[in-house]
């Protein structure tokens, strides 16, 4: 009986725990809600006079709001990528590891584990062994993380954001930055756009109390609208920036160990190439929030795996155009 108290009260908890998670979404959407009904019967229908005005107006808000809210949805909900499941060790190798005690020898094991298996994997932890997550009890892929918030290790894990909900990882990368990007740009426009009347409030006080309530989400929406469009751009920015050096975050702070040791440029192939990972090989879908990520968030381009196969090709066949080799192999 007590079991089962104890087992529903951890449910409970469980529970209690997710719903918190989803608080920052909810307040997200609340402001959206809100925006729009402060924006488009507020500011165009009841401020705005001139119809050609009031058209454009609606025409750009909605496109912005369209495009930011399907960004702002699949970066919450794109399925998380674990690792493959062959980067999970088997039972034999787990209780080899719990029979073993000393570190090297554990090492040892990991180490045989992933030559058996042929895994890809050139990152390594700080004292130098192969990354092992002790949680998810598998190999971390190169760039893979374990997130505790999510309980499971994540491919390309950039950071935990509790804005979506989620990691942000190889799988959704191109979403958030499309989210932030379009937040930002919707921002812009609604402060913009809104700037003139907000002015006018400031220079107007004869109004009586029926205006003033619409005139209070009007001001209110610029400063909301300022306020976001700040932050955003700043977060975009710095992601546009990472992406052109093809670091995550937690690279950028914590630069990846190799064999030759740690290397902060190792996967930069120059911001075109580092671009077409994130953002996909067809410049249609660059701006949708359609998937268009290439690779397979397990292998990834070097810079100095690159430099050595050129030199390998200068060798063998002198017709070879470099710039198409780099093309295949991004
Ligand atoms: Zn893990
Ligand atoms: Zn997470």
């Amino acid at each position: 009986m007590g079991g089962c108290d104890g087992e529903s009260t951890n449910v409970c908890i469980r529970f209690f725990i997710n719903l918190v998670r989803w608080l920052p979404v909810v307040f997200v959407a609340a402001i959206v809600g809100w925006a729009y009904y402060a924006y488009v019967y507020q500011l165009v229908f009841l401020a705005v006079e001139s119809i050609p005005l009031r058209i454009i107006y609606l025409l750009v808000f909605h496109i912005l709001l369209l495009l930011f809210v399907a960004s702002y949805y699949q970066t919450i909900f794109a399925p998380l990528h674990k690792p493959p499941q062959e980067f999970y060790i088997t039972r034999e190798c787990t209780d080899e590891l719990n029979e073993s005690s000393e570190d090297s020898q554990q090492s040892e094991i990991l180490q045989r584990f992933v030559h058996l298996q042929g895994l890809p994997v050139r990152v390594r932890a700080f004292e130098g062994g192969v990354r092992y997550c002790p949680k998810c009890k598998c190999i971390k892929p190169d760039r893979s993380h374990h997130c505790s918030i999510c309980s499971q290790c994540v491919r390309k894990f950039d950071h935990h954001c509790p804005w979506v909900n989620t990691c942000v990882s190889f799988h959704n990368y191109k979403f958030f930055i499309l989210f932030l990007g379009y937040g930002f740009t919707l921002c812009l426009w609604g402060a913009l756009t809104d700037l003139p009347y907000f002015i006018e409030f400031w220079q107007n006080n004869s109004v009586n109390n029926r205006v003033v309530f619409g005139q209070f989400n009007v001001v209110f929406l610029f400063f909301v609208s300022s306020m976001f469009c700040l932050s955003l751009g700043c977060l975009f920015f710095y992601h546009l920036l990472l992406t052109g050096r093809n670091r995550t975050t937690l690279e950028s702070f914590r630069p990846p160990i190799f064999t030759h040791g740690p290397d902060k440029r190792a996967y930069d192939m120059g911001v075109s190439r580092n671009y077409r990972q994130v953002f996909g090989s067809n410049p249609i879908l660059w701006l949708l929030p359609i998937y268009s990520s290439n690779g397979d968030g397990i292998n990834f381009p070097s810079r100095l795996e690159s430099f050595e196969a050129v030199r390998l090709l200068d060798c063998t066949d002198e017709d070879e155009d470099d710039e198409d080799f780099f093309n295949r192999i991004v």
